[in-house]
């Protein structure tokens, strides 16, 4: 597995340790990338900050919770509302953003009056939300602002106010990732344990490291409520915030993001031996194998059997119709950590792609080895690329679509490569069966948009092509089709609706007898 050197990035030696191609018959054991490491000098990241990985990654799914920062306007502006992470209180932490907006004059003569002036005019703005969190930047973090003894002050005023405190400035760690790991122990060191819940199942989950894209967590808590399982709490998307103190009261912590939340989980699992299942929401093969390990721990797999019949029966000629239209694609799979090893196998074997390259921009050594074991032989595997390695490598590969953030998306559709939202997808959510038909749907949306080839005329010429004439992505996608499969009766495109999730809110799920209850009363 041979180290890539850029062109671009010839003047920057130490960056080939960071690209590598996947050779014919090559192991993992050859070479990795370099990985969780400073950003070379000279070299533009697209990573975040540590701020921003706690805050606007981790800290602000949480629904029922004033988030603000106290810095300049910038860090907050920055942070807010592109992930799209939506809740069932009508978005209250999408709709809002909190700042104390840190000048100049603050950073000399000190923020911390502004920043307690500030928290309790957001109280009182809305005297319905009585939780909050409160995030450090790198601007009041070098000045050396006493956050924590700002928040127990107003705590100490107002009983019935709690306020968590993240101190992960954006300088704290090489990327945002810093920020996942520093919220994530602070989350457990501070407030879990704080709130005693209410147990309705013999059967209990954290369901962490869930963030509630587009209504991801929705879809998947409606599989485990039809299991009969009680999801207490929800790290952090669509959760609420002392659900959240509860977590040490779970029978077993279901893990989706690793990357992001697995410190949480190992140290539920150190100080209340509280197991971890990871697991994946992402392709039918999957997830069903998630649902059937859930199953099993708890010994109903009768009823994660089920859901996977009814759902892959209802779901599966769609996926098809979109497997035979995208057959051969090539899609480069750049997300920022942990979708690179969910995604990079089954997309292959589902969708029928092929991932030509993977890169991460915040992920560790250990993603990079899972996302390249993986993805096909040549593909190639870029840690923490800059603008320029970017675009030499869709010049060189021709991706017909990729996945990745809305900063590298926009120079892509510039050299008219359509990109999809890995982060916050475009129509998702793509979690689920319905999910990931919809998350097909979306790259043949992509790919046979008739706009690129549109595009790629050029106008400026006063001879306008006449050989373009109206198509359509069913014109474009079909053309080379047989005719069986072109016409074939059990395949169709999605039927699903628009928007999912308000049915999903508006549904009720089976009741299944809490057995333990009655256990604990006739002992009683
Ligand atoms: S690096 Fe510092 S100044 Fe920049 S957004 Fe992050 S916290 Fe704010």
């Amino acid at each position: 597995m041979p180290y890539h050197e850029f062109d671009c990035s010839t003047c920057i030696p130490e960056r080939k340790k960071h690209a590598v191609v996947k050779g014919p018959g090559e192991t993992l054991a050859d070479a990795l990338p370099a990985g969780y490491l400073n950003t070379v000098p000279g070299s533009i990241s697209e990573r975040g900050c540590a701020y921003c990985g706690a805050k606007h990654v981790i800290g602000t799914p949480m629904k029922d919770v004033i988030h603000i920062s106290h810095g300049p306007v910038g860090c907050t502006y920055d942070t807010w509302q592109t992930k799209r992470y939506i809740s069932d209180n009508d978005n209250f932490q999408l709709k809002y953003t909190f700042a104390t907006d840190m000048k100049e004059k603050h950073v000399i003569f000190g923020a911390e009056k502004l920043l307690k002036q500030n928290i309790l005019e957001a109280f009182k703005a809305f005297p319905d939300i009585k939780r909050m969190s409160l995030y450090q930047t790198c601007a009041s973090a070098l000045i050396g602002d006493d956050i924590n003894a700002i928040a127990q002050e107003v705590m100490d005023e107002l009983p019935d106010v709690d306020i968590f405190v993240c101190n992960s400035p954006g300088f704290r760690g090489p990327s945002q990732s810093g920020g996942h790991h520093t919220i994530c122990i602070a989350w457990f060191n501070d407030k879990v344990g704080t709130v005693e819940p209410e147990i309705t199942s013999d059967y209990v989950i954290n369901y962490v490291g869930e963030y509630n894209i587009q209504g991801d967590q929705e879809v998947m808590q409606d599989y485990f409520k039809r299991m009969g399982i009680q999801v207490l709490s929800t790290f952090t998307g669509n959760g609420s915030y002392d659900d959240l103190r509860a977590m040490h009261r779970a029978h077993l912590n279901v893990l989706e993001c690793a990357r992001s939340s697995e410190y949480l989980c190992n140290e539920l699992r150190v100080k209340y031996g509280i197991p971890r299942l990871d697991i994946d929401g992402f392709g039918f093969e999957p997830l069903a194998d998630s649902l059937r390990k859930v199953g099993l721990f708890f010994g109903i797999q009768d009823r994660a059997e089920e859901i996977i019949q009814a759902e892959t029966a209802r779901w599966k000629p769609e996926l098809d119709w979109y497997k035979e239209r995208l057959k051969g694609k090539k899609v480069c799979l750049w997300p920022g950590g942990s979708k690179l090893w969910h995604w990079a196998r089954v997309i292959q074997d589902e969708m029928g792609v092929e991932v030509v390259s993977v890169y991460t921009k915040f992920g560790h050594q250990g993603d990079m080895e899972k996302g390249i074991s993986r993805a096909g032989e040549g593909a190639l595997a870029i840690d923490d690329p800059n603008e320029l390695e970017s675009l030499e490598a869709m010049y060189k590969l021709k991706p017909d679509c990729i996945f990745t953030g809305k900063r590298p998306g926009e120079f892509a559709k510039k050299i008219r490569v359509p990109y999809l939202n890995a982060h916050a997808y475009h129509n998702g959510p793509w979690k689920g069966f319905e999910g990931w038909v919809r998350f097909a749907r979306d790259i043949y949306n992509a790919i046979y948009s008739p706009i690129h080839q549109l595009a790629m005329l050029d106008i400026s010429n006063d001879e306008i092509p006449t050989d373009k004439g109206f198509v359509t992505r069913r014109i474009l996608s079909d053309a080379n089709l047989s005719d069986e499969i072109r016409n074939a009766d059990n395949l169709r495109q999605y039927t699903g609706k628009f928007d999912i999730i308000p049915d999903l809110r508006n549904k009720t799920a089976e009741d299944f007898p809490y057995l333990r209850q009655d256990k604990l009363e006739k002992a009683i």
